[in-house]
């Protein structure tokens, strides 16, 4: 899809500029030298944007001091900062980094304040070179949206394209959108309802893509590569980032390989493909484990999303850790691969759905480890949403549609989440598991 050239600092999103692969930092900004070092380790892992969160006004300085360092070891990556929940932040970081992104589901509460705040940002972005990412998500869309249009990806474009016209009014070209959801189906509906309205406007901003709160390991990988690949073939998409809950280098590998595969550098392992009907045998000689699981869920996330097909089965051959080939057909590997994918994209659940975020430099926990305890503890309840979030600020709004929701307070205390509703709040941490446990038996 032609969309326009965005810049930040030394970085083109959009135009014809290849698939920019991203990632976000999960230290606390404060910390810069703990900031600095890992963002050498990103850039390193071949991060070509970097996001850093800025949760106060504080750490517009912390962010000034961690790109002066980066610039003085050489390293030009661009810096994004993430600002929720203040319009003064953005309008403040805008002259520090190359890129702010805003959440228009909570830029200002006010809808009249909010597009004066918005034409304040754009000038300070104008006089200083600064890109925007309207980074919307799906459940963080305001009460006067939802109101007109239901918690839905019409809802989704509808309010990201008012926010589009904002750019427009105000001259303002140099913006990257997002359309964000955990789950990938509203995900990857709201971004081509987006693209197609951009088409029949004529003004066709770049966009992010991503599946939001994907989670980890291989249901996060597999996940987020049904969401993001599903659009990158019908040619929508110019940057991407992997959300997992894990060291953010994790996501690179990943990130670039979607990258290479949609900018035609790489092909599928797939060798032979059988259709009858709806179903699909498909059969594969992968080099790898990680290989097998993103080409299986490229070849095939998008055509069950779509409900082109119903089934599919895996044969073939990977080669493990050690390079033995191990085949695939009626293994119980190729079980767990498919199951995995026919739950993200949606088809079958056949155990529970997690949405954990990244986590940031709002995460007050050791979000990491809580999310593999609750994993462990409550994977006998299939088809049940749990959430596991970082921080109390924006994790209750980005669980969208959790049954249960474990989310963290900082102070070592957690807040328990029954849908949208807290039902327990400061627990301590080291009770929260078996107290969230309690509450889903006993309802
Ligand atoms: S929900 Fe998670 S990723 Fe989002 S701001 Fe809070 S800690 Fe950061």
């Amino acid at each position: 899809m032609e969309t326009l050239t965005v810049k930040a600092g030394n970085v083109t999103i959009g135009g014809d500029s290849p698939i920019v692969v991203q990632t976000m930092c999960n230290t606390h900004t404060s910390d810069v030298a703990a900031s600095v070092a890992q963002c050498v380790r990103l850039h390193q892992a071949g991060a070509e944007l970097i996001r850093l969160t800025v949760p106060s006004l504080a750490q517009v300085e912390s962010l000034r001091q961690i790109k002066e360092q980066l610039r003085a070891q050489g390293i030009d990556t661009p810096l994004v900062a993430d600002v929720h929940f203040s319009s003064e932040i953005a309008i403040a970081v805008a002259e520090v980094v190359e890129k702010v992104r805003i959440n228009p589901g909570n830029f200002h509460k006010d809808h009249e304040k909010a597009r004066e705040q918005f034409a304040r940002l754009v000038e300070v972005c104008k006089a200083n070179g600064t890109a925007i990412r309207i980074g919307l998500n799906h459940g963080s869309l305001g009460e006067r949206i939802t109101g007109l249009y239901g918690n839905t990806p019409l809802a989704m474009k509808e309010a990201v394209m008012e926010w589009l016209n904002m750019c427009v009014e105000n001259d303002f070209y140099n913006v990257v959108v997002s359309l964000k959801a955990s789950n990938t189906f509203v995900m990857v509906e709201a971004y081509r309802l987006l693209a197609n309205e951009m088409q029949n406007t004529g003004v066709v901003f770049p966009l992010h893509l991503g599946v939001t709160e994907a989670g980890n390991g291989d249901g996060g990988r597999i996940k987020s590569a049904v969401g993001i690949s599903a659009l990158l073939s019908e040619g929508i998409g110019n940057t991407i980032r992997v959300s997992l809950t894990e060291d953010p280098a994790n996501e690179l590998p990943v990130a670039q390989y979607l990258s290479d595969k949609y900018g035609r550098r790489l092909h599928s392992t797939m060798s032979s493909l059988t259709l009858e009907g709806k179903k699909a045998i498909a059969t594969y000689c992968a080099p790898s484990k990680e290989r097998l699981l993103l080409d299986f869920s490229c070849d095939f996330g998008k055509r069950l999303l779509d409900k082109e097909l119903d089934e599919v089965v895996l044969k073939g051959t990977y080669l493990d850790e050690n390079g033995v080939e191990t085949v695939l057909d009626d293994s119980q590997y190729a079980e767990y691969l498919t199951d995995e994918l026919m739950q993200a994209a949606r088809r079958r659940f056949y155990r529970p759905e997690y949405i954990a975020c990244p986590g940031c430099g709002r995460t007050m926990y050791n979000l990491e480890g809580t999310f593999e305890e609750v994993k462990r503890r409550t994977s006998h309840l299939k088809g049940m949403v749990i959430g596991v979030m970082g921080c109390i600020v924006n994790g209750p709004g980005e669980m969208a549609d959790a049954d249960w929701g474990y989310v963290g307070e900082g102070n070592g205390k957690v807040s328990i989440y029954k849908g949208k509703e807290p039902v327990l709040r400061h627990v301590p941490e080291t009770e929260a598991i078996d107290r969230l446990l309690e509450l889903i038996e006993n309802q």
